[in-house]
């Protein structure tokens, strides 16, 4: 097999605590640095809340795992200054194509709508991911203190903080901490520590990755097919990945003997079968996997808050997995930083749960219902796949009942306890619980993005009717929470190509309170500071 990647191997220090045989006590502890972890030392850090992370190992994801990062996840990079290396080597896709047999059935475009600066897609190898990311939270220096072969052994946790045992290298040492942030994978640790239950359904399809590495011809597309002459009776998904990695995952059934299938002898006929006698490829990764869809009851447990996989599984059809821990993330920092700060009440943290539940629900159901379609699991639920095929080569009403995987998106917190109703009429898709959408705007004349604006603190985003910014808006400037007013036509900020105020149907007076996480908070259709005051406290969990 062709080895075209180097882990790297990251450094084991020593922490203080083996020296002085003193427990030091930290802010927030991340257990777990996948890309969920670093992706919450990151964004606490952003946030000025120094971090301590802890990981039992000290490389990067091993093997082929997620290839899929989705627009919302890359936002969420973008906004913590990561996504630009991401996107330099990741290869950008929008379009998928399903194939059964060899006739295309169904075509979709996942970004058909122009100015956004995130793509809709890129596929990147995990460790490449993870590089990344690892690179970007050294670049933080103290504020991330990483530490490698560090594995949490034992945990207690009370109303006060949490004690973590922590094995090293050089033996045990004892971390206090005041919140920890359990991102430990799908196996976590800190879940069975606590006991918590992880309910849901394990399937038992088996499917086969064979990574290759290969010139070829294929577009840039993600292609899926059912029941094709070189798979018969099972189906076959493509993706390009970085450095001309191809990622081909070939479905086996039930009852695939998984090592016999990772044979070379079995795995180089199949590829044969697949990309012809004549193409030439070396093997990078043969695996064989299966999967889960199932979720802890809740993510908050006292302290302790559960993301990514540690907290829900999803099946790889939709790309969901990390997409949806990175959103956990996103979703938690900045409630976790106003907590620290003691400009928030800790109850804040329950709408963590309110949000990110539902959230987790929605990924569930989703990767379920094309696993469903993908592997139907009874003859009612074939007959229905095949026709649904049969139909959708010659009728666009079935094309959509077509299901290969439906795509990462962010979820809307439609009932979250955070939002504030709209009281005016809207247009438009801005509604209180949706994430931002990006826009182009022009700041002082050059060309400029929404969401470099959005995100961090809550924001004021103002169309401004005559070039001015009214004072009882400023006023929130000075909040003990972190505000920043955004108006449009005022202060050099312009919207020349009226994307940004369609979007937002932003009639002037027109006002949106977003919160840190780019999410939609409260809109209204003019200034009245007493409604602002109420939205904001209502965001913050102060109400
Ligand atoms: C075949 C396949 C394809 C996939 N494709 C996609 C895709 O295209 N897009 C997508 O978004 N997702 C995809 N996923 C899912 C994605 O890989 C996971 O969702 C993601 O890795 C979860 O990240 P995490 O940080 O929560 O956990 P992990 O990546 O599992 O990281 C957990 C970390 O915690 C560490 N750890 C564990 N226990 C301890 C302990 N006791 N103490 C300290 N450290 C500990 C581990 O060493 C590890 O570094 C795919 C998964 C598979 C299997």
């Amino acid at each position: 097999m062709l080895n075209t990647y180097q882990y790297p191997q990251y450094a084991y220090v020593p922490p203080d605590a083996l020296k002085t045989g003193r427990a030091e006590r930290r802010p927030a502890v991340v257990v777990g640095a996948g890309p969920v972890g670093l992706t919450a030392a990151l964004d606490l850090a952003a946030h000025g809340v120094p971090v301590v992370v802890l990981d039992d190992n000290n490389t990067v994801s091993v093997g082929s795992r997620a290839v899929c990062y989705a627009k919302r996840a890359l936002e969420v990079w973008d906004r913590l200054g990561c996504a630009g290396p991401m996107l330099d080597r990741g290869v950008r896709w929008q379009v998928g194509k399903v194939f059964r047999d060899e006739q295309l059935v169904y075509q979709f475009d996942l970004l058909p709508e122009r100015h956004h600066k995130m793509p809709a897609f890129i596929n990147l190898q995990q460790y490449y991911l993870e590089e990344t990311l690892v690179d970007r939270a050294l670049a933080q220096g103290n504020q991330i203190d990483l530490r490698w072969k560090n594995r949490v052994t034992a945990l207690d946790s009370r109303d006060d903080g949490v004690t973590l045992t922590v094995d090293t290298p050089d033996g045990p040492y004892t971390l206090e901490a005041d919140w920890v942030i359990a991102c430990d994978g799908a196996r976590s640790d800190i879940r069975g520590m606590i006991g918590a239950s992880f309910e849901g359904q394990a399937f038992q399809d088996r499917f086969l990755i064979a990574d290759v590495v290969m010139k070829a011809g294929f577009p840039t597309e993600r292609w899926f097919w059912f029941d094709p002459p070189f798979h018969r009776g099972q189906s076959v998904l493509l993706h390009k990945q970085a450095d001309d990695v191809w990622r081909i995952d070939f479905q086996l059934g039930w009852d695939a003997d998984p090592e016999e299938e990772k044979k070379p002898e079995k795995v180089i006929p199949r590829l044969k079968a697949m990309l012809g006698e004549d193409t030439e490829f070396d093997l990078e990764w043969v695996s064989v996997y299966q999967f889960a869809c199932r979720r802890m009851e809740r993510f908050r447990h006292g302290r302790l808050l559960f993301a990514g996989d540690a907290a829900h599984q999803v099946s790889p059809f939709g790309a969901r997995g990390a997409n949806s821990g990175v959103q956990d993330i996103d979703n938690l920092a900045w409630k976790l930083a106003l907590v620290l700060a003691g400009t928030a009440p800790d109850r804040l943290l329950d709408s963590y749960d309110a949000e990110r539940v539902p959230a987790a629900d929605d990924n569930i159901r989703n990767s379920t219902r094309s696993t469903d379609f993908i592997t139907p699991k009874s003859p009612i639920s074939r007959a229905f796949r095949d026709a649904a095929l049969d139909l959708a080569e010659h009728h666009g009403f079935a094309r959509r009942l077509v299901n290969s995987g439906r795509l990462s998106l962010p979820t809307p917190y439609a009932g979250s306890p955070l939002n504030t109703p709209d009281r005016d009429a809207f247009q438009g898709a801005m509604a209180p619980g949706c994430p931002a959408a990006d826009a182009p705007l022009t700041v002082d004349g050059r060309e400029d993005w929404l969401l470099n604006h959005l995100g961090g603190c809550f924001t004021l985003l103002y169309f401004s009717p005559d070039g001015g910014v009214p004072a009882t808006l400023r006023a929130f400037e000075q909040d003990a929470v972190p505000v920043s007013v955004l108006a449009v036509g005022a202060g050099g900020c312009a919207d020349p190509s009226g994307v940004l105020t369609q979007r937002y149907d932003g009639r002037p007076g027109t006002l949106y309170l977003i919160r840190p996480d780019q999410y939609v908070a409260a809109r209204f259709r003019d200034v009245d500071p007493r409604l602002v005051r109420i939205a904001l406290d209502t965001a913050c969990g102060r109400l």
